[in-house]
């Protein structure tokens, strides 16, 4: 027996590509209520609670890796998510030192994630991380080491200290970067 899986949000969904396809015949059924009430009726609709949702299917995450670590710059990620209605994210030595839950961590052996703006806060960009990220629209990263691997994958990065200090952009080079990236063999 084999078995494949595949995680949710790892391929975008194909278009239609033509071919043959099966004709299925539509028929209405006529399906009898119990009584003359609606067997389920529709309360309230509660759309997913961003700071919550499944990182999955998260539109915006705010990530904070090592560098971003530290009550105060923490709480400041958590604001800038909420003022983007976006998601936390993080890598996976936060989750280690008990900073997130695991649900949080982003890679490899976390969440795979298709957001349209992936915000990388003081995360290194490891293999094991942006694993998880390929399907992202929008990176920016921010990071105070210019040669920090994040800075191969994003499309704006800002090398900066996220506890102040001179800033500057660097240009992106990311298409390089997955290139090198579909051809590592992990
Ligand atoms: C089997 C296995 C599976 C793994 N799976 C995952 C996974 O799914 N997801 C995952 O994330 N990791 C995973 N890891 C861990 C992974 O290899 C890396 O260790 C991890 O991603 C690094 O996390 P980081 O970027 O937060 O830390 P670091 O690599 O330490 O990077 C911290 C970054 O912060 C920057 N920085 C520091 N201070 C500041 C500052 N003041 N301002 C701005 N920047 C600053 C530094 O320049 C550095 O680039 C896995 C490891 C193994 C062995």
């Amino acid at each position: 027996m084999e078995v494949a899986t595949l995680a949710a949000a790892a391929l975008a969904a194909a278009a239609p590509t033509g071919g043959e396809f099966e004709q299925v015949p539509i028929r209405d059924l006529q399906v009898p209520a119990a009584s003359g009430e609606p067997a389920i009726r529709l309360l309230e609709h509660l759309p997913p609670d961003f700071r919550t949702v499944d990182l999955v299917h998260a539109r915006r995450i705010v990530s904070a890796g090592l560098g971003g670590d530290g009550d105060e710059l923490l709480a400041s990620a958590q604001k800038l998510a909420e003022l983007l209605q976006g998601s936390i994210g993080t890598t996976r030595p936060m989750v280690d030192e008990g900073r997130f839950p695991k649900e949080r961590m982003v890679g490899q052996t976390g969440r795979t994630v298709a957001p349209d703006l992936y915000l990388a806060l003081g995360l290194s960009g490891s293999p094991h991380h942006v694993a998880g990220i390929q399907g992202a629209g929008t990176i920016i990263a921010v990071n105070r080491d210019p040669r920090a691997p994040i800075f191969q994958f994003a499309d704006t990065g800002y090398v900066a200290d996220l506890r102040g200090g001179a800033a500057g952009a660097r240009a992106p080079d990311r298409g390089m970067a997955r290139w090198r990236l579909s051809s590592t063999p992990w």
